[in-house]
């Protein structure tokens, strides 16, 4: 089979008080969302390496405080992850499936399962307070440390990392990084659209299957378009 033709253009962005300059590479046909999500991962790569410049990063492998934390996922990222997952062994799949139902038992017994009249802000904190682990860590470390989420990639510590355990959060100074992550979410739709990343086998389940297909360079301009907006929201949770 032949190999996908490739563009390639190089972004100047500012955002936030950051400027970065990023050569991105995608597909040059129509294809799902998904399939830009690697190009997305390298554009927060660069705007995260330009935020974190000159600052002491506490964040270690082996810390998985902040994995514990409620991870919103966007629908495109949410089916590259089915990718990442269907493409692993055997094994590993039926070890993640098992974690991901007892996530999802956690959260239901809980009431964390809706969104519905709760602020992200609330349901954050009550998921916190669940001190459930994110079924991809492992040995508190990340399993898909290349695949993981935008947001995971954006969040930073420069605090001793102990005080990420809190309850509260008590004392943590994360790195000003630009939410580069939040324009993901309307890439598809018209909205913001996330699910918390541990109910990843709930939301495929019921996930739209069609996918809409667009070349490359067109998903990358309906992501920068998003851009703008995304970084002036409020925080996610
Ligand atoms: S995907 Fe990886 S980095 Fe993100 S919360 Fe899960 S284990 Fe942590």
């Amino acid at each position: 089979m032949a190999a996908l033709a490739h563009s390639t253009a190089t972004l100047r962005l500012t955002v936030g008080e950051l400027r970065v300059v990023h050569p991105i590479t995608v597909p040059s046909a129509p294809v799902p969302a998904a399939e830009i999500v690697p190009a997305l991962q390298g554009l927060v790569n660069a705007v995260v390496e330009a935020a974190e410049a000159g600052k002491s990063i506490s964040c270690r492998k082996g810390c998985g405080a902040c994995c514990r934390q409620l991870v919103p996922v966007s629908r495109s990222e949410g089916e590259r992850l089915l990718q990442v997952i269907e493409a692993m062994p055997g094994e590993s799949r039926r070890t993640l499936a098992a974690r991901f139902a007892a996530a999802e038992k956690t959260i239901d017994a809980a009431g964390l399962k809706m969104r519905e009249g709760r602020s992200d802000r609330e349901l954050s904190a009550a998921y916190f307070a669940l001190g459930l682990a994110c079924p991809f860590l492992e040995e508190e470390s990340c399993s898909i440390h290349r695949e993981r989420p935008l947001i995971c990639r954006e969040y930073l510590v420069t605090s001793p990392a102990v005080l990420c355990s809190g309850p509260k959060q008590e004392g943590v100074t994360p790195v000003a990084v630009p939410k580069v992550s939040l324009a993901a979410r309307g890439l598809q739709e018209e909205k913001d659209e996330w699910f918390p990343l541990a109910m990843l086998m709930v939301w495929a389940r019921t996930r739209p299957r069609k996918a809409t297909k667009r070349t490359g360079p067109e998903w990358v301009q309906r992501f920068l378009r998003g851009l703008s907006s995304a970084t002036g929201r409020d925080a996610p949770p």
